[in-house]
């Protein structure tokens, strides 16, 4: 591959650069796509252990996984579907339940950890020829000129990425792709700014063994110092192991991090009222602190943000994989509409067509998440008697919930 003249440079890969990469690739045979990665590890899915983080992916992003042909990796290996969705409030009696059979549907998603969609898109990757995977670049610096843009890694990095010193140590490209995660360095370089809301909260994952079988069901308590999300596990023979998503004020988080093992599982079996029976054992713990993040705008010249460099949302809706694989879908239909027309891929209609389409059905979203985190989060009488009155609503109404489960399944 022409490194020196590509059309395409994806600068990010994990999800949503790797998906970007494998849908422009297999669309477009007749576009070079090199997709720049900072790290040089090589995704590994143990076969007796799960990855503690895990991503809730919709049927519409199961779609577009199949449209790249990455699917059958995921889904005949670890991919464990949930027909049904437990949320209930833990300040009161309200709750709601959600089944894939009030909208006649096999089930609602599929649970997959985050190294068996990795793998799957990286070795995707690897058989696709007119892309290129570059691991160890991470972008440093850039220019302008004549309509490409050249791209710099850092320097302590040039000497460990294979073929560069003799290309000049730089890459150029017609259209530059940042996909380069929620702290992105294409932003900052466009000089895009950004909407930043500190939930203050952190998100604890791990993995947890419990007592009894998750029959495929995704639960999640509302608690008032934020939510606690039990996720069935699929793919090392039994049934019993969920991944945890615990999303608590950071006071509470920095109190469960200091715990053992042991008094971590009690804990987290008295947050889950006992749903799950005993929690007998709990893998390494994790913890991420959580803030939305929304780009004002989605581009500059010749450079485009996709996944959580152009947003990130609290986890409690389990959306931001499947919003960023939406915006790859967007984007690639946009290339694809531009191509047809006799017009560059980095044209300045591509990316207002991309943004048009995705920036407020994105922001929508965060706001959602925000509304429901303040929502739960609100101690006093009325927002209880609120919520609670909502969620038992929305319980006794199948119309609602068809609504509410065909609009989550299409992110
Ligand atoms: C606790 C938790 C639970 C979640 N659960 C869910 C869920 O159930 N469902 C869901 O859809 N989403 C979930 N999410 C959100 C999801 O994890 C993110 O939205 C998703 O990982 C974003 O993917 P991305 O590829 O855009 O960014 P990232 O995963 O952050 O990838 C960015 C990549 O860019 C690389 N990079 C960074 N800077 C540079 C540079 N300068 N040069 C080159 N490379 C660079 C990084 O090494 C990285 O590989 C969760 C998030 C958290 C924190």
């Amino acid at each position: 591959m022409n490194r020196q003249r590509l059309d395409i440079a994806i600068v990010g890969g994990g999800m949503v650069g790797m998906a970007q990469a494998a849908l422009l690739a297999v669309r477009h045979p007749q576009l070079q796509v090199a997709l720049l990665e900072a790290s040089t590890e090589v995704p590994r899915v143990p076969a007796d252990s799960y990855d503690a983080r895990v991503v809730a992916l919709t049927q519409a992003s199961r779609e577009l996984l199949e449209e790249m042909g990455a699917w059958d990796a995921i889904g005949d290996s670890r991919a464990c579907p949930y027909t049904e969705m437990r949320v209930w409030d833990a300040e009161g009696t309200g709750s709601v339940r959600f089944n894939s059979r009030d909208v006649q549907m096999p089930n609602l998603g599929h649970i997959v950890e985050n190294n068996v969609v990795v793998a799957a898109l990286r070795a995707r990757l690897e058989a696709l020829p007119n892309v290129e995977l570059v691991n160890g670049f991470r972008l440093e610096s850039w220019w302008r000129d004549c309509g490409l843009w050249h791209l710099q890694p850092r320097s302590d990095r040039i000497n460990v990425i294979e073929g560069l010193e003799e290309n000049g140590e730089v890459l150029r490209t017609r259209l530059l792709i940042g996909a380069d995660g929620a702290r992105s360095k294409v932003r900052d370089l466009l000089r895009i700014r950004c909407q930043d809301t500190d939930y203050h909260q952190t998100a604890l994952v791990c993995v947890a063994r419990c007592e009894k079988t998750h029959r495929h069901t995704a639960r999640q308590r509302f608690l008032k110092t934020g939510p606690l999300a039990f996720l069935p596990l699929a793919g090392l023979g039994d049934e019993n192991h969920c991944a945890v998503v615990w999303s608590a004020d950071e006071a509470l988080a920095r109190e469960l991090v200091m715990l053992d093992d042991q008094a971590f599982c009690l804990n987290l079996e008295k947050a889950f009222e006992s749903s799950l029976g005993k929690v007998e054992s709990v893998s390494e713990r994790f913890s991420f602190p959580l803030r939305a993040r929304h780009a004002e705008s989605y581009y500059g010249p010749g450079a485009v943000l996709v996944g959580d460099a152009a947003h990130s949302i609290h986890p409690l809706a389990g959306q931001g994989v499947n919003l960023g694989l939406q915006d790859v879908r967007v984007l690639s239909d946009e290339i694809g509409r531009a191509l047809k027309r006799g017009l560059e891929p980095a044209d300045i209609s591509v990316m207002a067509r991309y943004q048009r389409r995705r920036r407020g059905d994105n922001a929508t979203t965060l706001k959602a998440m925000s509304t429901f985190k303040s929502l739960f989060g609100a101690g006093d009488l009325h927002w209880r008697w609120l919520r609670n009155t909502g969620l038992s609503m929305v319980d006794a109404s199948p119309l609602l919930k068809k609504r509410i489960i065909l609009r989550a399944m299409a992110v």
